[in-house]
Formats: C-alpha cells, sequence, structure tokens
C-alpha cells in the first residue's frame, strides 16, 4: 500500500511517515520545504531503515502533482500541507485562503483524476469555536475566530460536499487538539523557523537559553490557576492516530470527523512545571497580558477515535516533556 504524505517533511507529517513506514507502507511525500527541510525526510529515513520517495512540490502546482500520480500508485493521502499560524493568518488571510483552501482543491482534483478518493485530513479543534466542553464531534462547528482555522473549517466543507457529490469517497477528518513532544530519537521534532508563537516551542527555547523569558499570556482566567487550559498530546499518539484512520478509510466509504486529544486538560503552569521536572531546569517566565482570540479553556472528548478508530493516547504530560528536551538538547540550532 502507498500511501501520499503532502506536508510529509512538517512536524506532525514526518512524524506519521515514521509510524507508516514502520507499518509496512510505501510513503510518497510532496512537501515545498515552506517550513521544513530536506534534511528531516533522511532523518525519517535513518530512523526506519526504509526509504521515503520525495517530490519537492507544491500542492497548487497542478502539473506537479499529476507527475506524481503519474509516476506512483497512490492508494490513500494523508493531508498535511498548509500554514498554520494563527497570527500570520489575520494578517495575510489570502495566503491563507490561497495556500489551504485553492492548494487543497487542486490536490482533490489530481485525484479525483486518478482515482484515488481516500483521503485523511489535517484538521483543528479550533472549528468548534465556542462550544461547551468536552468538545464532541457532534456540536456544531464554523464559529471559528481567525482565517487560518477558517480554512481548516472550509476545506471540512469542501470535502463533505464531495463525499455527498460521490459515496464512493472516503474521508477522515482530524481534529487535533495540542500536539507537542518529539520522536524518542531526537532526530525530529518540532522546529519552527524564527520566534515560536506556541507554547512548547517557546519553553524549550527558552530553557536551552535562545530566548530569554516566556510570557504567559494571562493568569486571570476563571481556571483552577487563572491560566489557560489545553488538551496536550503527544505527536507520537497523534502520528498513529493516522495509521488507524488510514486503515479505517481503506476498508470503508464515508466521511467521519475524530477528535484526536488526550481527553485532558492541563494548564501553562502545568505544562511549565512538568517541563521544569523533565528538563531539570528553573523557566525563568512572567505572567503577562491575555493573547488576543485565546479561549479559556478546552479540551478533547475523545471516545469516538478511542471506540471507532481503536486509538487510544499513550503518553503522558511527563514523557511528552522528556521527549521534547532531548529533542532541544539534540538540536539546539534546529535541524539543518
Ligand atoms: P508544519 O508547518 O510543520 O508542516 C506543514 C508542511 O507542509 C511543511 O513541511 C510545509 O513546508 C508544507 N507545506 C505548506 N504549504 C505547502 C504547499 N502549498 N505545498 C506543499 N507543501 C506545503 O505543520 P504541522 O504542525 O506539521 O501541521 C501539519 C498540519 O496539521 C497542518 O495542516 C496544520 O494546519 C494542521 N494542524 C496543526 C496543529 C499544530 O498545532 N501543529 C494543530 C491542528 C492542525
Ligand atoms: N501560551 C503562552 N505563552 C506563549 C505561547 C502560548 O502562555 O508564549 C499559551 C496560550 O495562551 C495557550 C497555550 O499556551 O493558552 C497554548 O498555546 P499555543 O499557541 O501553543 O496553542 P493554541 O492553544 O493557541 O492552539
Amino acid at each position: 500500500m502507498t500511501i501520499l504524505v503532502t506536508g510529509g517533511a512538517g512536524y506532525i507529517g514526518s512524524h506519521t511517515c515514521v509510524e507508516l513506514l514502520n507499518d509496512g507502507y510505501d510513503v510518497v511525500v510532496v512537501d515545498n520545504y515552506y517550513n521544513s527541510v530536506p534534511e528531516v525526510l533522511n532523518r525519517v529515513e535513518k530512523i526506519t531503515g526504509k526509504t521515503v520517495k520525495r517530490y519537492e512540490c507544491d500542492i497548487r502546482d497542478r502539473e506537479g502533482l499529476e507527475k506524481v500520480f503519474e509516476e506512483n500508485t497512490i492508494d490513500a493521502v494523508i493531508h498535511f500541507a498548509g500554514l498554520k499560524a494563527v497570527g500570520e493568518s489575520t494578517k495575510l488571510p489570502l495566503l491563507y485562503y490561497q495556500n489551504n483552501v485553492y492548494g487543497s482543491v487542486v490536490l482533490f482534483e489530481v485525484m479525483s483524476k486518478f482515482d484515488c478518493k481516500k483521503i485523511v485530513f489535517s484538521s483543528s479543534a479550533t472549528v468548534y469555536g465556542n462550544n461547551p466542553i468536552p468538545y464532541k464531534e457532534t456540536m456544531p462547528t464554523g464559529d471559528v475566530s481567525n482565517p487560518y482555522g477558517r480554512t481548516k473549517h472550509f476545506i471540512e466543507q469542501i470535502l463533505g460536499d464531495l463525499y455527498r457529490s460521490d459515496d464512493q469517497w472516503s474521508i477522515s477528518l482530524l481534529r487535533y487538539f495540542n500536539p507537542i513532544g518529539a520522536h524518542e530519537s531526537g532526530l525530529i521534532g518540532e522546529d519552527p523557523n524564527g520566534i515560536p508563537n506556541n507554547l512548547m516551542p517557546y519553553i524549550s527555547r527558552v530553557a536551552i537559553g535562545k530566548l530569554p523569558q516566556l510570557t504567559v499570556f494571562g493568569g486571570d482566567y476563571d481556571t483552577k490557576d487563572g491560566t489557560c487550559i489545553r488538551d496536550y498530546i503527544h505527536v507520537v499518539d497523534l502520528a498513529k492516530a493516522h495509521l488507524c484512520a488510514v486503515a479505517k478509510i481503506l476498508e470503508t466509504t464515508g466521511i467521519e470527523a475524530y477528535n484526536i486529544g488526550n481527553g485532558k486538560g492541563y494548564s501553562v503552569l502545568d505544562i511549565i512545571h512538568a517541563f521544569e521536572k523533565a528538563s531539570g531546569k528553573k523557566l525563568n517566565y512572567v505572567i503577562g497580558d491575555r493573547r488576543e482570540g485565546d479561549l479559556p479553556a478546552y479540551y478533547a472528548d475523545a471516545e469516538k477515535a478511542n471506540t471507532e478508530l481503536n486509538w487510544h493516547a499513550e503518553y503522558d504530560i511527563d514523557k511528552i516533556c522528556e521527549d521534547t528536551w532531548n529533542f532541544q538538547t539534540k538540536n539546539p540550532d534546529g535541524i539543518k
């Protein structure tokens, strides 16, 4: 079985390639390396001892994508390629609609042309907006506060329309909560360009001395310690959820959404303390203002993925922090 992984050199994509290869799948990666480097795929090969066929190609490049489908028999696609910075998306919304939405439409058109109708799509818990917690798949979606989140909502809707127009499609929408952590080899992990937007890479760069101080965005929320609550999930657990989803779409048709989270909420201070324990370092942080657009608290009800995909998160927050620190210390300057 051959799986096309768009965005396979990225953070979640690379960990998923490892799990796919370890499970015996052949993997073809399409990535334009906008937010990653080819070396990541060399490391995937090193971890697994297997080869990754790779194309430097933008998903908006129809001819390039058609070549990939002409040269390979693709059984299913896992679609990670996309831009993901919430703040940037509010400043450059058209770039986000062009890259994420248009790029996805081109991909789906090329898939249709080559009669490949099985796809796992990287969606996000952000599609739930302001629903009661824990989030369940049956809740309404789309009340989203930023263009990035809207691209995820729109792509989910497009895939829904596609299935309604042709019931041979088999589609899995994975709504990720907060992926963090790294492969335990320390060879691959989250390696954002520039100053990180997200909590975990920021914490680990403060711990290693690359950044002076972490600002906790808000200490006056109505939560147990005043800081925001999120559902943090180990990236390897998340990668394994893709294997379960692929197994499911290969044997069925339909469209289903699944929450991929731990089902537990941790505060920003919980994460800081777990990281201090894992790294043995005292973290320099201050409590600052709230960040615009942040919801106080959310976490997953992951029951549907547990029962229908037979997927369960394995790793706790201590292991997540240990693996992040291991990756950070082995790659103090990132992956080159
Ligand atoms: P990432 O930036 O590390 O990986 C995305 C990959 O896609 C990168 O390698 C990038 O170069 C590539 N890419 C981007 N646009 C492309 C294009 N037009 N053509 C070809 N390649 C392109 O991000 P990630 O954290 O691994 O996220 C993967 C997916 O999961 C994204 O769609 C993201 O929106 C979604 N997601 C991520 C999170 C998170 O917190 N990391 C949460 C929810 C959903
Ligand atoms: N956060 C923080 N300081 C930072 C980055 C993030 O306090 O420098 C908080 C943020 O307010 C949120 C949590 O950490 O409550 C997770 O934020 P992240 O950006 O990682 O993911 P999000 O929840 O926005 O998807």
